[in-house]
């Protein structure tokens, strides 16, 4: 087994070499309208939308042709007016305050593209990870969640506080979509995890499905909203609310509940623990899901965190090689190996987000209640 804690000299060591990363900047937005809300994030980080758009499509263009990612792009919209007006709407919104097109939104917001040619079948499950633990603590209902992004899209990581009449969601995203993951005022939680599946379809991008599970504003009902869905690339998701814990994998042909109940701790990384869906995974031999999963379960049963401070100094470990929850990149690693973007533990009740860009070795972290102004 990993020695996950191999700390000390090491780590100080380390703390040098690394580049400091300048606190996570944050931005409310309260038009009601869905196209205003979008028209005021595109213009407030319009510079930063245009550099991230192009990086995307250069990463969505590596095993196809741009019109061919735009074109699969405006099919995704098409699908998005029809099951979820409102982000349409948002993404519309997003596009005109940064001044670019739709489709170049859509690009941006992910990796739900169909597939155009065979190399495209497993296009970006390297490009991202995670690692994700939430436990029933002494201070209720945690969830930690690891965002490991590519170099270049890492520094894009933004929050987002979005108020509406009836709720208030603090979204985790990047400059220019529609989130990543959040949490409400009423302490509904959703993460989640890039999966390998191989199938891809044009679906509702994975952003846009993040937004509209938050809406249904708890586990259950969100569930039925998973269901409702076109998807177009696998995902595991955690829909975790004051009460209820569900977790589901996906593809974008098949959906599985694989852990469920507030009680128990729930661990996941970026490979499918149902059967079924294991089949269709074509884990990339770059990927680090395995060592993550083991070190993050061994941490997990040796310190039993119970608080939300606990957990995330469980999230800091930093052991050697691939096993490191946290990955700085760097000296010797690949440049299209995912870094660690941020940091977060979701505390359910109260509601509230403690965020850091890459870990606190390189930034200082932000508290934010969920609800404050
Ligand atoms: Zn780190």
């Amino acid at each position: 087994m990993t020695d996950v804690h191999a700390k000390g000299m090491s780590d100080e060591a380390r703390v040098e070499e690394v580049e400091a990363l300048p606190e996570i900047e944050s931005l409310s937005i309260t038009q009601t309208d869905p196209r205003a809300r979008g028209q005021s994030h595109g213009e407030h980080w319009r510079a930063c939308v245009h550099e991230l758009a192009e990086v995307q499509l250069s990463h969505a263009c590596v095993s196809a042709e741009t019109d061919a990612v735009l074109d699969s792009a405006a099919a995704s919209l098409v699908v998005m007016a029809a099951e979820v007006p409102d982000l349409h709407a948002e993404i519309l919104g997003i596009a005109e305050g940064a001044d670019l097109t739709p489709q170049r939104i859509v690009v941006l917001n992910g990796v739900d593209l169909a597939p155009v040619d065979e190399e495209l079948a497993v296009p970006s499950a390297a490009a991202s990870g995670g690692t994700s633990i939430y436990f029933q603590g002494a201070e209720g209902p945690t969830l930690g969640h690891i965002w490991d992004l590519h170099p270049a899209v890492a520094p894009f990581v933004r929050v987002l506080r979005v108020k509406t009449a009836h709720v208030t969601t603090l979204l985790v995203t990047l400059t220019g979509c529609l989130g990543l993951a959040g949490l409400t005022d009423g302490g509904f939680a959703v993460t989640t995890l890039a999966l390998s599946q191989q199938d891809r379809a044009v679906g509702v991008p994975w952003p846009a499905v993040v937004r509209s599970l938050l809406a249904a504003g708890r586990a259950a009902d969100a569930r039925r909203d998973l269901e409702r869905l076109t998807l177009g690339s696998g995902r595991h998701v955690v829909l975790a609310d004051r009460e209820q814990f569900l977790a589901l994998e996906n593809s974008a042909t098949h959906t599985v509940l694989t852990q469920k109940g507030p009680k128990a701790a729930h661990l996941h990384t970026n490979h499918s623990f149902d059967p079924v869906l294991r089949q269709t995974e074509a884990i990339p031999r770059t990927s680090t899901t395995f060592p993550r999963i083991n070190t993050a379960s061994t941490i997990y049963a040796q310190q039993r965190p119970a608080t939300a401070d606990a957990l995330w100094a469980l999230l800091h470990e930093h052991g050697p090689g691939a096993g490191s929850l946290c990955s700085h990149g760097g000296q010797g690693a690949s440049p299209q190996q995912p870094v660690t973007a941020a940091i977060a533990v979701f505390s359910l009740a109260p509601a509230r987000l403690r965020i850091v860009a890459g870990c606190e070795q390189r930034g200082r972290s932000v508290s934010l209640d969920v609800g404050a102004a």
